[in-house]
């Protein structure tokens, strides 16, 4: 047996806590799980009821490519259906087919930090070289576009940008994102996982005038479909088409499908949800301001990240554990201390409750 020396290179993945896992090990009766940016409200119940109609169609293989998802994204988006791909593991699958479908071993990808981490372990996993760029801290996490534009090369195959930013919350300006895209032959991915949330810097449309940028957009966030694995990329014609060659013909399982078509076609659920969400998100934001503690950073998603004054990540989560509540260490995120936290939305009375524990805690 010989493992690739890139796989070798790999940590294990170690999934975040799950409520089971806390409910056994902490006692607790109750989790309140702020820890990996899901809408609290879940999904439509129009999703439910059309994915108890397709379990009799379950023994029939899925629409390798389904139009009638691909023309309710065309309504949503305003683009055209020849720009879409649909990936069945969620925005990772999408990722994982643009590693597939642009770099070869060695060539290199731009990542500035701290942002999602997926982006980091499939560059080591393709055998990719990494070039990093940086969100400035100093800055609150603005992205320093100098960091990204002195590592383009002739060899830089993908540079991502995600925005609204994971973990930190902030958009990257129009202004940097033009300015990179300008200035490369590379294709530039515009991570938007958290767009719905924010009221401005949406680039989707933006496909119709560049052609080396692929915008990356899912259903697990405030559609409510995280555990149905569905996700899409939108980028020019040539793109998405080789993309398509790619990408396994199946991996989009009929339940996704029509989870995906419901997901879209209830408008009202959707608006309620994005309308809640930022709510809740300035809930959250502004009972965090009121601790000493804790420095509050401002976001355009359905998350804040904190940076903790006083103790380190790993026991202020331990003593969130301890209270049946689940937010994320941020901890592994490369380019940010032992000392943040992403706190994701909830329910308006989770973050009561949630505020009241942290005034337990301090
Ligand atoms: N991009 C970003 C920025 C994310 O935070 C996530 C999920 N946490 C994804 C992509 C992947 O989303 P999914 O695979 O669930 O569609």
């Amino acid at each position: 047996m010989k493992v690739r020396e890139e796989v070798k290179k790999l940590k294990p993945y170690v999934p975040g806590k799950s409520k089971e896992e806390i409910i056994k090990r902490y006692g607790v009766k109750r989790i309140i799980k702020l820890g990996s940016n899901e809408n609290p409200w879940g999904a439509s119940p129009k999703v439910k009821e059309r994915i108890i109609k397709e379990l009799d169609r379950i023994h029939e293989y899925p629409e390798p490519i389904n139009e009638e998802l691909l023309e309710e994204l065309e309504n949503f988006l305003g683009v055209s259906k020849e720009n879409i791909i649909v990936g069945g593991d969620g925005a990772d699958e999408v990722l994982d087919i643009l590693f597939k479908t642009f770099v070869d071993k060695g060539d290199e990808v731009i990542i500035p930090i701290p942002t999602f981490t997926q982006y980091r372990v499939l560059a080591q996993i393709y055998g990719a070289k990494i070039r990093f760029g940086k969100f400035d801290k100093e800055r609150e996490f603005k992205l320093d576009v100098d960091s990204v534009l002195e590592n383009i090369s002739e060899k830089t195959k993908l540079i991502f940008l995600c925005s609204p930013n994971n973990p930190t919350g902030n958009l990257i300006d129009d202004e940097a994102i033009k300015e990179i895209v300008e200035s490369t032959e590379a294709l530039v991915v515009i991570d938007h996982a958290y767009i719905e949330y924010s009221s401005r810097g949406d680039w989707t449309r933006k496909i119709e005038k560049y052609n080396n940028i692929l915008i990356l957009r899912t259903f697990s966030k405030v559609f409510g479909l995280a555990g149905l694995r569905v996700g899409y990329g939108v980028a020019n014609e040539e793109i998405i088409n080789y993309m398509l060659r790619v990408k396994p013909a199946f991996s989009l399982t009929r339940l996704s499908q029509v989870a995906a078509i419901e997901a879209l076609r209830d408008k009202e659920f959707f608006n309620k949800c994005v309308k809640d969400g930022i709510k809740s998100r300035e809930l959250l934001y502004k009972g965090l301001k009121e601790f000493e503690e804790l420095k509050v950073y401002p976001s355009e998603a359905n998350y804040v990240l904190v940076e903790l004054k006083t103790m380190s990540s790993k026991e202020f989560c331990e003593e969130l554990l301890k209270r049946g509540v689940i937010v994320r260490d941020c901890s592994s995120f490369d380019g940010l201390g032992e000392n943040y936290v992403r706190i994701s939305i909830g329910t308006f009375e989770e973050i009561k409750e949630f505020l009241d524990i942290l005034r337990d805690i301090f």
